[in-house]
């Protein structure tokens, strides 16, 4: 994920990388959350690109909003708290951010292998969440 610092951009790795593993930038924001895989490689061939041969494009991934309950446990609050956390993720609330960041790495980091099933999207999606809002502390 990439989030910015001022004029600084900074690329950060959310899942674990292996020695010797290839790595993919996405840098046409054509996530397989977002576009499907034939959506996808339509826009990079008519952008003059080769079709992409991430795991998540050569396996055709498709997203999964993760288990709920699972990572409510694991951040030791309740289901219908959850809502709660991803507005203070979501929003401006760095406190918050830093907070929960530990424990959502935590949580990552046990589940990145079941990606696309299990609650590693989820989990990106909150991390890269608190990163933008650490990039972005200065402009508050
Ligand atoms: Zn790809």
């Amino acid at each position: 994920m990439k989030s910015y610092h001022g004029n600084t951009m900074v690329l950060r790795a959310l899942n674990t990388i292996k020695q010797g593993q290839q790595c993919f930038v996405n840098r046409y924001s054509l996530r397989y959350d977002a576009y499907p895989r034939a959506e996808r490689a339509r826009m990079l061939v008519a952008g003059g690109l080769s079709p992409c041969q991430c795991t998540a494009c050569r396996k055709d991934w498709t997203p999964c909003s993760g288990d709920l309950p699972w990572i409510c446990n694991g951040l030791g609050i309740e289901p219908t708290d959850f809502r709660d956390v991803v507005k203070e993720v979501i929003g401006v609330n760095i406190e918050a951010a830093k907070a929960h960041l530990p424990r959502l790495i935590s949580l990552l980091q046990q589940c990145e292998r079941s990606e696309p099933s299990g609650s590693a999207l989820t989990l990106k999606k909150l991390i890269a969440h608190c990163y933008v809002i650490f990039g972005n502390k200065r402009l508050l």
